[in-house]
């Protein structure tokens, strides 16, 4: 194990080394330093962060990422060092390791099994070769017992003693104990090991001490005489046990029932107490204490017994067990598919399906789903309807299930804890299985609470309560949480604030007056949801319902902030607003997931026409299908890890706000959060809308039954609530309009953000000087040479927006209107580009994963 942490610290240490971000090594003239977004994307790409774009040859690039990837880079990643520094430890040559979790697990206990035994095996043998005749002591009166050696001693009594012993072992003893009448002779079979005498300590003490010194005088003589005998060779000094079967240190005979005993035994124990008696003993042995030839230290037990490998025994049941559970969870997670038509393309495969799920989604979240549709499903509230219901009764049936999931409490602040992924995937499973309960539920409880929690301070919290116990928010809220300008008496205007607002009067539930709230009635889809409308009329609301954290009004309506810079104030405010929209992201690509499932299955079983009259084929052979639907495929995978990798991010973000964490970092956090979810909500809920429409005319005319077109009807809401796309993509490509003036770095410093996705800015001037030298298909589709593109054309992208901006106000026009009218070729395409880069960078730890053997 600390060989295995030393190569990875060494790996770390060389990888740092050839960091262009190491002050030990100079970044050469023409090196590009691409920083990343995503932590894992760092640890990744900087093997490759050293590429000189378009000054190097092919071949010098690949020597330098094959030196890169070989040697001490396999120890780069913690579990792969362990694994390959215990194989060395075998002797074994860097072997390529498994990637599926259980397998690896199996491997590091076997091979850990095998050092043990390897170890404990030549320590043995070493032992065994230095000492010929290790020899075996019996200590216990237990190991007496079941050792197949005879023991004995003089008189019946010491026989009868043991045969009527109320302990196992004495028995066993009593059984093949032999009386023994010449005590020299008994001996002598003692030396040889063959026999167990029995006898007073102190005469075995005295007989030891004898034996030894006559071994002492053979051995001598043995140098100058050549001995003959070899059964004398075999004797050696006689070991006293360590088990005592009777501490008696003195004994006097005296006739049965007589009546001098107790005044003897009060007599011996005085003596005893006194410690007369052990002086005698001491007394008497002194001579043969002082002529005992003291041990060297020899060793004598140096036999490698199947007790010393219990660790290793023990090291390989864990293994054996965790691989056996584990392909058992797994085959209960993730069962085969019962056979059907889809069997001849599942026999193609050319990886493991379930080690796919479970690398995309892992096997925690892939439990906590499974766990969430089992419930649902055995839930009567839940069963799907045959018919379309009326809207009344679509809106009863999701209250009815909101009120359920919310008894059920899948998520639970713990969970969340322990791993951050959960609410996304929460969510993302209630939105596959009913979307309108999943939006009430987040609606209702889930925002109106985070919003308060991230905004509010203490004195808000009895809302949180409230809301909890379902007093506040629904159809007939009383409170409800919203964005407005805040203006203090002094007519300053503070920009965009949050606040509760009392709607309703919690016993009549009447609006107050100068609230007017409506219905909105039936839409396209998501009709369990019941969209109203609220107007205000000149309406007071108490100064304690600004959500304070950020920002506050002291009763004398003088305006007070912990943040000075009302840009910082802002970008904090703007992170919460991004709850919603990451969420909506993973709600897309849960729709886009579902809808290129079905056309896929559907476009395998589904066949028309053939090459001949009796041979139809599957529409998925055919080219045109394909085309249609599998790049949606593969914007599944991409968008499910970036949606993953955002969850995250926000997650951790709303803990820091919650937490008051990180306060200096919050605005930048928050406003780069919003610059990335103002063109990933767009981007995504575009893609998934193209993804079902294109799924649903590729499952022809099956694919206009019901399920495809409210999957399309449901994912048209994320194209417009919580901020419509068109407009909301343009926040993106302002902020990073305002970054751009800061591209040459002298005025603010470098261009950095908290997760790392604008610091390439920093380089555009030589990214924009950088062209494009990939010359074969392989280097042109390499992760590095895509981003690199990428970076490319969003600093193209940059420069082309800055430079129609400045174009139209030279021609005349007011800031307002020359933004306005640079959006469609520059702005839009710019935002879009910024995502895509950060759904590749986010995706790029993947492509590197795949390449591995699963
Ligand atoms: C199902 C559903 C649920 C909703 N739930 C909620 C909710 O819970 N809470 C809530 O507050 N709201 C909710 N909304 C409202 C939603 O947030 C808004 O409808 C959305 O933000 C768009 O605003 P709008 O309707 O005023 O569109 P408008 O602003 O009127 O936009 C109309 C069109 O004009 C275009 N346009 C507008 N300005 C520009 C510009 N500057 N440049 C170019 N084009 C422009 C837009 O792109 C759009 O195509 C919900 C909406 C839906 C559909």
């Amino acid at each position: 194990m600390q060989g295995g942490f030393v190569f990875y610290a060494l790996a770390r240490f060389q990888k740092y080394l050839n960091s262009p971000h190491s002050k030990l090594m100079k970044p050469e003239k023409n090196i590009l330093v691409k920083k990343l977004l995503v932590k894992d994307v760092r640890e990744h790409r900087n093997v490759i962060q050293e590429q000189t774009f378009h000054t190097e040859s092919e071949s010098d690039l690949n020597a330098k990422e094959e030196s890169g990837l070989e040697g001490l880079y396999l120890f780069g990643d913690l579990r792969n060092g362990i694994l390959y520094t215990y194989s060395m430890l075998l002797l074994v040559s860097l072997p390529k390791l498994p990637t599926g979790w259980s397998i690896r697990v199996l491997t590091g206990w076997w091979w850990m099994y095998c050092i043990l035994v390897v170890t404990a095996y030549r320590a043995s043998m070493t032992a065994i070769l230095a000492n010929p005749a290790p020899r075996v002591t019996i200590d216990t009166l237990d190991q007496l017992a079941t050792n197949p050696i005879s023991c004995g001693g003089w008189g019946e009594q010491n026989k009868d003693f043991f045969l009527t012993s109320l302990d196992t072992a004495g028995r066993k003893i009593g059984e093949k104990f032999e009386v023994i009448h010449d005590t020299n002779s008994a001996l002598d079979k003692v030396s040889k090991g063959t026999f167990a005498f029995y006898d007073n300590i102190y005469f075995l003490q005295y007989a030891s001490v004898k034996k030894q010194l006559l071994t002492e005088q053979n051995k001598n003589s043995e140098d100058t005489v050549l001995n003959t005998d070899q059964s004398d060779s075999v004797d050696r000094n006689l070991h006293i046990m360590r088990d005592c079967a009777i501490n008696m240190p003195i004994s006097i005979g005296l006739r049965k029932n007589s009546p001098l005993k107790p005044q003897m035994d009060k007599f011996i124990l005085r003596m005893i107490e006194a410690g007369l008696i052990k002086k005698w003993l001491n007394d008497v042995m002194l001579v043969t204490f002082s002529a005992e030839i003291p041990d060297q230290g020899k060793s004598t037990k140096a036999l490698m017994d199947l007790r010393k490998l219990y660790g290793a025994f023990v090291a390989l049941g864990l293994g054996i067990k965790r691989y056996l559970t584990s392909s058992k969870m797994t085959n209960e997670l993730l069962p085969d598919f019962p056979p059907g038509p889809l069997d001849v393309y599942r026999k193609q495969a050319t990886f493991d399906w379930k080690k796919m799920r479970i690398f995309v989604e892992t096997e925690d979240i892939l439990k906590f789903k499974a766990h969430i549709w089992k419930t649902l499903e055995s839930d009567p509230i839940f069963q799907h309807q045959v018919s379309t219901p009326s809207l009344d009764e679509t809106r009863h049936i999701a209250v009815k299930r909101m009120i359920q999931l919310k008894k059920y409490n899948f998520l639970k602040i713990e969970n969340v804890m322990e791993n951050v992924r959960k609410p996304l995937a929460f969510l993302g499973a209630l939105f596959q299985y009913d979307p309108s309960a999943a939006g009430k539920l987040s609606l209702t409880y889930g925002l109106f609470e985070s919003s308060i929690q991230g905004m509010g301070t203490a004195r808000h919290y009895p809302f949180v309560e409230a809301s909890t116990e379902g007093k506040v928010t629904g159809k007939c809220c009383t409170h409800s949480v919203l964005y407005a300008k805040l203006i203090t008496p002094d007519g300053t205007d503070h920009g965009l604030h949050s606040f509760v607002v009392p709607i309703r009067n919690p016993t009549t539930l009447l609006p107050y007056p100068g609230v007017t709230v409506g219905d909105m009635g039936e839409k396209v889809g998501l009709n369990g949801f019941d969209n109203g409308f609220v107007m205000f009329d000149q309406y007071r609301i108490p100064r304690e319902n600004l959500l304070n954290k950020n920002g506050d009004v002291t009763p004398e309506g003088e305006y007070v902030s912990p943040m000075k810079d009302p840009k910082k104030r802002f970008g904090a405010s703007l992170g919460n607003l991004s709850t919603g929209r990451i969420s909506i992201i993973g709600t897309c690509v849960e729709y886009l997931i579902s809808a290129i499932t079905i056309a896929t299955r559907y476009a395998a079983t589904r066949k028309q026409f053939g090459p001949s009259e009796d041979k139809e084929l599957p529409v998925i052979e055919y080219q045109l299908q394909q085309w249609r639907l599998f790049p949606y495929l593969a914007a599944a995978y991409a968008l499910k890890n970036f949606s993953v990798y955002f969850g995250e991010v926000m997650v951790n973000f709303h803990i820091d706000s919650v937490l008051g964490n990180k306060k200096e970092k919050l605005a930048d956090f928050g406003m780069e959060v919003h610059g990335l979810s103002s063109a990933g909500k767009p981007v995504c809920s575009w893609l998934s809308r193209d993804a079902i429409q294109e799924c649903r005319e590729a499952c022809g005319g099956h694919g206009y039954l019901k399920g495809l077109g409210d999957l399309r009807n449901n994912n048209d809401a994320c194209c417009t609530y919580e901020g419509e796309n068109s407009v909301l993509i343009q926040q993106t490509s302002n902020w990073l309009l305002q970054l751009w003036s800061r591209r040459d770095g002298k005025s603010q410093g470098p261009i950095t953000s908290p997760l790392g996705s604008v610091d390439f800015l920093s380089n555009a001037q030589d990214i924009l000087a950088t062209r494009f030298s990939a010359s074969t298909k392989e280097m042109a589709v390499r992760p590095e040479t895509l981003l690199a593109a990428y970076e490319w054309l969003i600093c193209w992208l940059l420069q082309a927006t800055n430079d129609r901006i400045k174009f139209n106000s030279d021609s005349g026009m007011d800031s307002f209107t020359a933004k306005n009218n640079a959006q469609v070729f520059y702005a839009r395409p710019l935002s879009i580009a910024f995502l895509e880069v950060n759904r590749l960078s986010a995706l790029h730890p993947v492509e590197v994963l795949a390449k591995s053997n699963w």
